[in-house]
């Protein structure tokens, strides 16, 4: 788009004081056009307004005086528009509307990777668009609540940016006693399910949430909202909880160690977590329990069930119940395909009916808790597809439902100081916020 103003004067030529008003006019509007922030909404394109170039305006004007010259030079002249995307829109169509070069456009869609982020635009959705003399000089959308996509030109081309939108945190502490469900509880104390989700994850290891959760169990948690421009985008991390389950009382702060791993510990900075996992597979029900008198369904006769099965749909992901390596791999008669890890200390947990391996696991892998090691199958002796799961303690089945499990190492001797002095607070918070509950009560 040309941006350029002629006075259409009909008649004779224009008198001394129509120049004055003219200039007079011209410091007005450059006056307008400094304060106007650099973003319009035009109801429709082209907008009046935007026709009009101060420098032009101000050019017929030599008495008037001097205007605080441009702060970047660079966006002299350089228009930002902002498009509300109508539904149909494409950037063709609004490059067209806007009469910018579908040229622009083009190299636009070359930048690597862009094409993904131009296409498939929202109805209702801002686009910002920076344009001199009619060529793109710069392209913003926003990709997600946290990324923006900023374009600029570079030269003859464009370069592109995925900027960080800066978000704000607040933190807040949330407490509720428990009637009917977690969710249920969470909600009625201003939370979301994200939040639920994270104390079950925080506590999962000590609490069985399915099972364990009694009316008047009652819970405190501290976590961060993200928001951006006053308006609430997301939930950030749970930076300190406490849980009151059947009596008990368990408590749990975020530590972000120096090597920037994030892990919950206890006041004293012991992990919450335990060194195995106490199912390794993502079940729909535990199809057969731990018994060493076990009727056999297909061998028909007694005979010991020396693990748990968990019945799950074919291919579904089995994990490393903990960290070790892989001592067998392969068919292993009854047990179908079956993975055998040796934790040390003398554990060995045992996986069968498998339908296949994970790629890269083979004898003697080194694996790492909840890494995958293959997938769930009815290989061997199997009615359906189940896994099979089996946890010895030097050469003795244990039951893996009842098993005690040994912690995961706790927090480093040299960061304990630190852990202790970051975590005070948080856990003073969530104690006043727990004394609020019991008086509410
Ligand atoms: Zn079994």
């Amino acid at each position: 788009m040309r941006l350029s103003f002629r006075p259409r004067i009909p008649g004779p030529a224009p008198s001394r004081a129509l120049w004055l008003q003219i200039a007079a006019c011209a410091v007005l509007a450059w006056a307008w056009w400094r304060a106007t922030p650099a973003i319009y909404v035009p109801p429709v394109w082209p907008h009046p307004a935007q026709t009009v170039a101060p420098e032009t305006l101000a050019a017929p004007a030599p008495a008037q005086p001097p205007v605080a010259p441009p702060v970047q030079s660079a966006s002299l002249g350089a228009n930002t528009i902002e498009v509300i995307v109508q539904a149909n829109d494409t950037l063709d169509s609004i490059f067209r509307r806007l009469k910018l070069g579908l040229a622009d456009l083009a190299s636009l869609r070359a930048l690597p990777g862009l094409k993904r982020m131009l296409d498939a635009l929202k109805p209702g959705e801002a686009l910002h668009l920076t344009e001199r003399d009619g060529d793109l000089v710069g392209f913003k959308r926003r990709l997600s609540p946290s990324e923006t996509l900023n374009v600029t030109r570079d030269g003859q081309g464009f370069s592109a940016d995925v900027l960080k939108n800066p978000l704000e945190t607040h933190v807040r502490t949330a407490s509720g006693t428990i009637d009917r469900s977690l969710y249920e509880a969470v909600a009625a104390a201003g939370a979301r399910d994200q939040t639920a989700l994270a104390l079950a994850q925080i506590f999962g290891w000590d609490i069985d949430f399915a099972l364990d959760i009694r009316p008047g169990d009652s819970f405190a948690v501290t976590y961060e909202e993200l928001f951006e421009d006053g308006k609430f985008v997301k939930d950030g991390a749970v930076l300190a909880a406490m849980f009151r389950n059947n009596g008990r009382v368990y408590r749990a702060a975020r530590y972000v160690d120096p090597t920037g791993a994030a892990n919950y510990y206890t006041p004293e900075g012991r992990s919450l977590r335990r060194a195995f996992l106490r199912t390794p597979v993502d079940f729909t029900r535990v199809s057969s329990t731990f018994d060493l008198h076990r009727m056999h369904p297909i061998l028909n006769l007694i005979r010991a069930h020396t693990g748990v099965d968990y019945a799950a749909p074919m291919g579904t992901p089995v994990h490393a119940a903990g960290s070790g390596h892989v001592r067998f791999m392969g068919d292993k008669g009854g047990y179908g395909n079956a993975v055998e890890i040796d934790h040390s200390q003398g554990i060995v947990t045992v996986y069968g009916h498998l339908s296949r391996f994970a790629q890269g696991i083979h004898v003697g892998s080194r694996v790492n808790q909840g890494e995958l090691i293959a997938y769930v199958g009815m290989t061997g002796l199997a009615t359906g597809p189940h896994l099979h799961y089996e946890y010895r303690v030097n050469g003795v089945f244990e039951n893996p439902q009842s098993v005690h499990l040994p912690d995961a190492l706790p927090i480093e001797g040299e960061w304990l100081a630190d852990f202790k002095e970051k975590s005070a607070p948080l856990f003073a918070s969530l104690d006043g916020a727990t004394v609020i509950t019991l008086v509410a009560r």
